[in-house]
């Protein structure tokens, strides 16, 4: 882990713009530092949770956007639950993910945004995550041909992998979820 210096280009708007997505005001964060204690994905973070919320307060949008800490956060909220001023930081490396990506800025890690895509993609596809498609199209993306491939033998005896796509997903009802977001997303643009 290293540490947010204060030596990059200042952006205020970009905390007000990180408030109006998770609905927190950042500016409560008091840097307890119980979030990063708690959290289980800091260890390999390049700037634990509390930092980028204070990256988020001093306005230090490149850095924060930039960094590989806002994809490799779980989601689990773990630190939202710790937090005792209720700023929600789950929610706030949410909105960070979204405006990186929505203005294409390069992840440092960027085989979780890539996991994101696919998956996504499956769901939508076919109303439920096809496993194996998603495995094999994730190692052929990124770049990491034979990751996990000893495994789907005894995974697919076990009937913990199938070979065909799952049956009985929602397609029409998960297509009209993905309808509705995308029209929050041209909204917000
Ligand atoms: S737990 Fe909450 S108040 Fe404490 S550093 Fe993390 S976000 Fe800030
Ligand atoms: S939600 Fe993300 S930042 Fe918070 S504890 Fe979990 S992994 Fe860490």
């Amino acid at each position: 882990m290293g540490w947010l210096l204060p030596n990059t280009e200042v952006d205020l708007e970009f905390r007000r713009q990180v408030e109006a997505l998770s609905g927190h005001n950042i500016a409560d964060c008091y840097q307890c530092g119980k979030c990063t204690a708690g959290c289980p994905v800091a260890f390999a973070m390049d700037y634990p949770p509390n930092q980028i919320m204070r990256g988020v307060q001093l306005g230090m949008r490149d850095a924060v956007l930039s960094s590989g800490t806002i994809w490799l956060c779980a989601s689990c909220e773990t630190c939202s639950t710790r937090c005792p001023q209720d700023v929600d930081p789950a929610g706030v490396m949410d909105a960070l993910r979204q405006i990186a990506y929505a203005e294409g800025i390069k992840s440092p890690e960027q085989a979780v945004p890539l996991f994101h895509r696919i998956f996504l993609g499956s769901v939508r596809q076919f109303g439920r995550v096809y496993e194996l498609a998603l495995v094999g199209f994730y190692n052929v993306f990124s770049g990491h041909y034979l990751k996990d491939v000893t495994m789907a033998p005894k995974m697919l005896l076990k009937g913990k992998l199938n070979l065909l796509p799952p049956k009985g997903g929602d397609v029409g009802g998960l297509k009209k979820m993905f309808d509705a977001a995308r029209e929050l997303e041209a909204e917000r643009e």
